[in-house]
């Protein structure tokens, strides 16, 4: 059986075993990966995706 997730930032669904961050549960889909990777540095983007992070670990 083919598991699927959603990526918890763009909401896109990637299979399970995909490649990916996951965070307690939570895919992060590559694209999205690779979106914090570069907004690292371009601190306003980073600060959203760093917000949304902390909403999955404190909920
Ligand atoms: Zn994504």
């Amino acid at each position: 059986m083919k598991r699927e997730a959603l990526c918890c930032f763009c909401g896109r669904t990637v299979p399970a075993e995909a490649e990916g961050l996951t965070v307690l549960e939570h895919k992060i889909c590559s694209f999205c990966e690779r979106q914090l990777v570069k907004t690292s540095v371009e601190e306003d983007l980073y600060l959203v995706f760093k917000e949304k992070v902390k909403k999955i670990w404190f909920r």
